[in-house]
């Protein structure tokens, strides 16, 4: 299938009691097992059946099927939100006394999971720009288990060369690749294909696409998946709701023709931003003039909904174009229908300190821009008319 219809058709559970169209809701916290020898077998075997819905559920069962397929991937597992993906999938590749080398741009919280949670389990860490391949091949050392790269990286949209870290990582027999791949959505970007070991998206974004479900998601292979789900998930906990998976499930239908629209739309702003007055710079890796265009060109088969801002006039301007915005909602978040408006440096990054945040371009005065699928003009006109305002 290719990728509009499999968004749609792919992994598709057909009803056999009562031939629904839509996949049924299995909300069930336990299963009945038919005898005690089965019993016995499947708790040994979770993933030959379903026996308890912290060890599988099958309505969760059918969005990681339904990710793993557009990911390219022999598995995945469904978790109740990225950072639980982002958890799992790190602690299981890490124990007391490895290092894990990660992107200077990275969503706030798992900055935070890096530098502060991980590292009082043990875990040592080295900060670089995952731009610079040079730079990752320096900071690997004996004992690196993990490289993590975030591509496009929350809130910039600094484009990692996917291919050319893996072939760095590749010479590390141990080294694992993982890729946060949140801004680019498998529609956008797989990269497995490219390389990567892990693929990890928060599923709260755009996969989901609705803003109402929080929920996470590991693509890998069937030997890390199922190290990830059993003794990884199986206790930390973090499960998937069975109605959470079923609504991404729906909402994954249009994933196709919303990254399409959220695509065209962001282009539309980002040109608009890239010459108005008001505006210091603008980070979009559709502009011919981001850093990193050219890779984003190569690995990506669009350049997303997602840009940045700097408002010249810092966070007095930045408070008035929040305050009067009108078609754009104040939310933190991203990846909806709608579009939202939010200050990286006090919302999704106030884990960092100022002079991280300056030394990797999140400035006082930088909004974070997602852009929705309503029509273009509008969202520019409200941008123009606060802008105005400042
Ligand atoms: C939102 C986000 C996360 C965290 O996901 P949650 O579902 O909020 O836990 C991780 N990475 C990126 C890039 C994100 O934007």
């Amino acid at each position: 299938m290719k990728l509009n219809t499999a968004v749609i058709h792919a992994e598709q559970v057909v009803d056999p009691i009562h031939g629904c169209h839509v996949s049924p809701l299995y909300q069930s916290s336990t299963f009945i097992l038919p005898n005690f020898d089965e019993a016995v077998r499947l708790n040994q075997n979770v993933d030959q059946g379903f026996v308890y819905s912290r060890f599988g559920n099958p309505s969760v069962n059918e969005f990681e099927r339904k990710v793993a397929s557009l990911e390219h991937a022999e598995s995945a597992l469904g978790l109740a939100s990225g950072l639980g993906a982002i958890t799992v999938a790190t602690m299981s590749l890490l124990k007391s006394g490895d290092h894990i080398v990660f992107g200077d741009v990275i969503y706030g919280c798992s900055f935070a999971l890096f530098t502060k949670i991980l590292p009082s389990f043990g875990v040592e860490y080295s900060i670089v720009d995952t731009t610079d391949v040079a730079a990752i091949e320096r900071a690997i050392k004996p004992n690196t288990k993990v490289v993590y790269v975030e591509t496009p990286a929350n809130p910039t949209l600094k484009i990692t060369d996917i291919r050319a870290v893996a072939d760095v990582v590749k010479q590390h027999k141990d080294v694992k690749l993982v890729v946060d791949s949140t801004f680019a959505s498998p529609y956008l970007q797989n990269p497995l294909d490219l390389g990567a070991d892990v693929v990890v998206h928060s599923a709260t974004k755009f996969l989901n696409g609705h803003g109402n479900v929080t929920a996470g998601v590991i693509a890998s292979s069937k030997e890390i998946i199922d190290r990830c789900r059993m003794p990884f998930l199986q206790c930390f906990g973090a499960v998937l709701d069975p109605f959470a998976a079923w609504q991404i499930v729906q909402g994954m239908k249009t994933l196709a023709v919303r990254m399409e629209r959220h695509c065209e739309n962001a282009m539309k702003v980002a040109e608009f931003l890239d010459k108005h007055p008001k505006i210091e710079r603008v980070y979009y890796p559709g502009l011919a003039t981001h850093p990193t265009h050219e890779i984003a060109k190569k690995q990506m088969r669009g350049f997303g909904g997602m840009m940045s801002a700097d408002i010249k006039g810092g966070v007095d301007a930045v408070r008035t174009v929040m305050n009067n915005v009108k078609v754009f909602s104040l939310a933190t978040s991203l990846g909806n229908v709608d579009s939202l408006i939010q200050h990286s440096p006090s919302m999704s990054h106030f884990d960092m300190t100022e002079e991280e945040r300056n030394a990797v371009s999140i400035f006082a005065g930088q909004v974070r821009l997602s852009i929705g699928i309503e029509d273009a003009e509008d969202l520019i006109a409200d941008l123009d008319r606060v802008l105005a305002m400042v």
